[in-house]
Protein backbone atom coordinates (compact mmCIF):
# COMPACT_ATOMS: atom_id res chain seq x y z
CA UNK A 1 0.00 0.00 0.00
CA UNK A 2 1.05 3.56 -1.02
CA UNK A 3 0.38 5.76 1.85
CA UNK A 4 0.04 9.52 0.33
CA UNK A 5 -1.28 11.52 3.08
CA UNK A 6 -1.01 10.92 6.65
CA UNK A 7 -2.61 13.80 8.83
CA UNK A 8 -2.75 14.68 12.50
CA UNK A 9 -6.85 14.67 13.45
CA UNK A 10 -7.23 14.68 17.30
CA UNK A 11 -5.87 14.07 20.60
CA UNK A 12 -8.80 12.53 22.85
CA UNK A 13 -8.88 12.18 26.93
CA UNK A 14 -11.93 9.96 26.35
CA UNK A 15 -13.38 7.23 23.85
CA UNK A 16 -16.30 9.29 23.49
CA UNK A 17 -14.07 11.95 22.14
CA UNK A 18 -12.97 10.23 19.49
CA UNK A 19 -13.49 10.98 15.84
CA UNK A 20 -17.27 9.75 15.16
CA UNK A 21 -17.33 8.51 11.30
CA UNK A 22 -17.02 4.86 10.92
CA UNK A 23 -13.15 4.52 9.25
CA UNK A 24 -11.09 1.39 10.54
CA UNK A 25 -8.59 2.22 13.12
CA UNK A 26 -5.30 0.36 13.74
CA UNK A 27 -3.80 1.35 17.19
CA UNK A 28 -0.34 0.93 18.28
CA UNK A 29 0.74 0.57 21.55
CA UNK A 30 3.55 -0.57 23.35
CA UNK A 31 6.09 0.19 26.95
CA UNK A 32 7.48 3.88 26.69
CA UNK A 33 10.59 4.39 24.94
CA UNK A 34 10.09 1.03 22.60
CA UNK A 35 9.85 3.26 19.20
CA UNK A 36 5.85 3.75 18.66
CA UNK A 37 6.58 7.44 17.26
CA UNK A 38 9.04 6.10 15.42
CA UNK A 39 7.61 3.60 13.65
CA UNK A 40 4.59 5.41 13.05
CA UNK A 41 6.50 8.22 11.40
CA UNK A 42 8.37 5.40 9.39
CA UNK A 43 4.77 3.69 7.95
CA UNK A 44 3.96 7.33 6.66
CA UNK A 45 6.86 9.02 5.87
CA UNK A 46 6.15 11.60 7.52
CA UNK A 47 9.21 12.03 10.49
CA UNK A 48 7.12 14.80 12.06
CA UNK A 49 3.24 13.13 12.39
CA UNK A 50 3.67 11.57 15.46
CA UNK A 51 5.31 12.86 18.63
CA UNK A 52 7.96 10.98 20.65
CA UNK A 53 7.99 10.12 24.02
CA UNK A 54 10.11 13.42 25.15
CA UNK A 55 7.01 15.37 24.00
CA UNK A 56 4.77 16.28 27.40
CA UNK A 57 1.04 15.85 27.38
CA UNK A 58 0.70 13.93 23.87
CA UNK A 59 1.83 10.33 25.50
CA UNK A 60 -1.11 10.37 27.72
CA UNK A 61 -4.04 10.62 24.81
CA UNK A 62 -5.65 8.72 22.13
CA UNK A 63 -4.02 10.25 19.07
CA UNK A 64 -6.05 9.61 15.97
CA UNK A 65 -4.25 9.90 12.98
CA UNK A 66 -6.01 9.89 8.83
CA UNK A 67 -4.31 7.89 6.33
CA UNK A 68 -5.27 8.75 2.52
CA UNK A 69 -8.56 9.61 3.99
CA UNK A 70 -9.50 5.93 4.51
CA UNK A 71 -8.70 4.47 7.99
CA UNK A 72 -6.97 5.81 11.14
CA UNK A 73 -3.85 4.84 12.59
CA UNK A 74 -4.51 5.47 16.08
CA UNK A 75 -1.43 6.14 18.67
CA UNK A 76 -2.29 4.89 22.34
CA UNK A 77 -0.32 5.79 25.49
CA UNK A 78 2.68 3.93 26.45
CA UNK A 79 2.06 1.35 29.51
CA UNK A 80 4.47 0.61 32.36
CA UNK A 81 6.37 3.93 32.57
CA UNK A 82 7.15 3.92 36.17
CA UNK A 83 7.74 8.07 35.66
CA UNK A 84 3.55 8.55 35.87
CA UNK A 85 1.98 8.81 39.45
CA UNK A 86 -0.02 5.93 40.71
CA UNK A 87 -3.85 8.03 39.64
CA UNK A 88 -1.72 8.97 35.89
CA UNK A 89 -1.69 5.21 35.48
CA UNK A 90 -4.80 4.19 36.67
CA UNK A 91 -6.32 7.26 34.33
CA UNK A 92 -4.47 5.77 31.69
CA UNK A 93 -5.41 1.61 32.00
CA UNK A 94 -9.14 2.92 31.85
CA UNK A 95 -8.55 4.47 29.04
CA UNK A 96 -6.39 2.01 27.20
CA UNK A 97 -8.95 -0.86 28.33
CA UNK A 98 -11.98 1.72 27.32
CA UNK A 99 -10.71 2.29 23.96
CA UNK A 100 -9.70 -1.30 23.12
CA UNK A 101 -13.16 -3.20 24.24
CA UNK A 102 -15.78 -0.40 23.58
CA UNK A 103 -14.44 1.22 20.10
CA UNK A 104 -16.10 -0.59 17.23
CA UNK A 105 -13.87 0.93 15.10
CA UNK A 106 -10.77 -0.85 15.70
CA UNK A 107 -9.77 -3.83 13.39
CA UNK A 108 -6.20 -4.68 14.78
CA UNK A 109 -3.89 -3.75 17.97
CA UNK A 110 -0.34 -3.64 16.72
CA UNK A 111 1.70 -4.60 19.93
CA UNK A 112 5.13 -2.73 19.93
CA UNK A 113 7.93 -4.95 21.70
CA UNK A 114 12.16 -3.91 21.57
CA UNK A 115 13.70 -7.43 19.90
CA UNK A 116 16.64 -7.04 22.23
CA UNK A 117 14.44 -7.53 25.55
CA UNK A 118 13.64 -10.39 27.17
CA UNK A 119 9.68 -10.99 27.60
CA UNK A 120 8.71 -8.28 30.48
CA UNK A 121 5.84 -9.81 32.82
CA UNK A 122 3.94 -6.51 31.60
CA UNK A 123 3.89 -7.31 28.06
CA UNK A 124 3.11 -10.49 28.52
CA UNK A 125 -0.07 -9.60 30.76
CA UNK A 126 -1.23 -7.38 28.54
CA UNK A 127 -1.14 -9.78 25.42
CA UNK A 128 -2.80 -12.52 27.65
CA UNK A 129 -5.88 -9.73 28.59
CA UNK A 130 -5.77 -8.95 24.38
CA UNK A 131 -6.39 -12.69 23.47
CA UNK A 132 -8.98 -13.04 26.71
CA UNK A 133 -10.50 -10.22 25.58
CA UNK A 134 -11.01 -11.77 21.87
CA UNK A 135 -9.24 -8.58 20.63
CA UNK A 136 -7.48 -9.01 17.09
CA UNK A 137 -3.87 -8.12 17.75
CA UNK A 138 -0.03 -8.67 16.13
CA UNK A 139 3.28 -7.82 17.45
CA UNK A 140 6.06 -5.80 16.05
CA UNK A 141 9.32 -5.76 16.85
CA UNK A 142 11.44 -2.70 16.71
CA UNK A 143 15.01 -1.68 16.69
CA UNK A 144 16.17 -4.96 14.85
CA UNK A 145 18.40 -2.64 13.40
CA UNK A 146 20.42 -2.95 17.08
CA UNK A 147 20.83 -6.38 16.18
CA UNK A 148 21.96 -8.55 13.36
CA UNK A 149 19.26 -9.69 10.88
CA UNK A 150 20.12 -13.39 12.39
CA UNK A 151 20.12 -12.37 15.86
CA UNK A 152 16.91 -10.08 15.74
CA UNK A 153 15.11 -13.58 13.90
CA UNK A 154 16.11 -15.23 16.62
CA UNK A 155 15.38 -13.56 19.39
CA UNK A 156 11.61 -12.65 18.14
CA UNK A 157 11.21 -16.52 17.70
CA UNK A 158 12.15 -16.91 20.95
CA UNK A 159 9.53 -14.60 22.07
CA UNK A 160 6.57 -16.00 20.35
CA UNK A 161 7.55 -19.79 20.90
CA UNK A 162 7.40 -18.32 25.15
CA UNK A 163 3.71 -17.13 24.33
CA UNK A 164 2.80 -20.74 23.44
CA UNK A 165 2.76 -22.34 27.12
CA UNK A 166 -0.88 -20.33 27.47
CA UNK A 167 -1.97 -20.04 24.12
CA UNK A 168 -2.35 -22.92 20.87
CA UNK A 169 -2.27 -20.14 18.03
CA UNK A 170 0.07 -17.13 17.95
CA UNK A 171 -0.74 -13.91 16.56
CA UNK A 172 1.03 -13.18 13.45
CA UNK A 173 4.32 -10.96 14.31
CA UNK A 174 6.49 -8.83 12.12
CA UNK A 175 10.13 -7.35 12.82
CA UNK A 176 11.10 -3.97 11.63
CA UNK A 177 13.40 -0.70 12.03
CA UNK A 178 12.12 2.52 12.11
CA UNK A 179 16.21 3.43 11.59
CA UNK A 180 16.15 1.12 8.40
CA UNK A 181 12.63 1.16 7.05
CA UNK A 182 12.91 -2.71 7.38
CA UNK A 183 9.51 -4.09 7.29
CA UNK A 184 7.20 -1.16 6.30
CA UNK A 185 6.12 -2.92 3.53
CA UNK A 186 4.96 -6.04 5.49
CA UNK A 187 3.16 -4.13 8.14
CA UNK A 188 1.14 -2.16 5.42
CA UNK A 189 0.73 -4.54 3.43
CA UNK A 190 -0.68 -6.33 6.07
CA UNK A 191 -3.06 -3.55 6.80
CA UNK A 192 -4.19 -3.23 3.62
CA UNK A 193 -5.06 -6.70 3.15
CA UNK A 194 -7.80 -6.34 6.25
CA UNK A 195 -9.07 -3.31 4.74
CA UNK A 196 -9.77 -5.34 1.38
CA UNK A 197 -11.73 -7.69 3.11
P1 LIG B 1 8.02 5.78 21.91
O1 LIG B 1 8.18 6.29 23.29
O2 LIG B 1 7.60 4.35 21.92
O3 LIG B 1 7.17 6.62 21.02
O4 LIG B 1 9.49 5.72 21.27
P2 LIG B 1 10.23 6.71 20.27
O5 LIG B 1 9.77 6.49 18.88
O6 LIG B 1 10.20 8.08 20.82
O7 LIG B 1 11.72 6.09 20.33
C1 LIG B 1 12.42 5.96 21.56
C2 LIG B 1 13.92 5.98 21.25
O8 LIG B 1 14.28 4.84 20.48
C3 LIG B 1 14.36 7.20 20.45
O9 LIG B 1 15.63 7.60 20.91
C4 LIG B 1 14.45 6.66 19.03
O10 LIG B 1 15.38 7.35 18.23
C5 LIG B 1 14.89 5.22 19.26
N1 LIG B 1 14.41 4.33 18.18
C6 LIG B 1 13.13 4.14 17.81
N2 LIG B 1 13.04 3.25 16.79
C7 LIG B 1 14.30 2.88 16.50
C8 LIG B 1 14.87 1.97 15.53
O11 LIG B 1 14.19 1.32 14.71
N3 LIG B 1 16.22 1.83 15.55
C9 LIG B 1 17.01 2.51 16.43
N4 LIG B 1 18.33 2.29 16.38
N5 LIG B 1 16.52 3.36 17.35
C10 LIG B 1 15.18 3.55 17.39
Amino acid sequence: MEIKKSEFVISAPLVSKCPTDDKPEYAFIGRSNVGKSSLINMLCNNKKLAKTSSTPGKTLLINHFIINNEWYIVDLPGYGFAKHSKSIKQRLEKMISSYILQREQLVNVFVLIDVRHEQQKIDREFIDWLGESNVPFTIVFTKSDKLGPGKARQNAQDWMNKLKDRWESLPPYFITSSEKKNGRDEVLDYIDGINKN
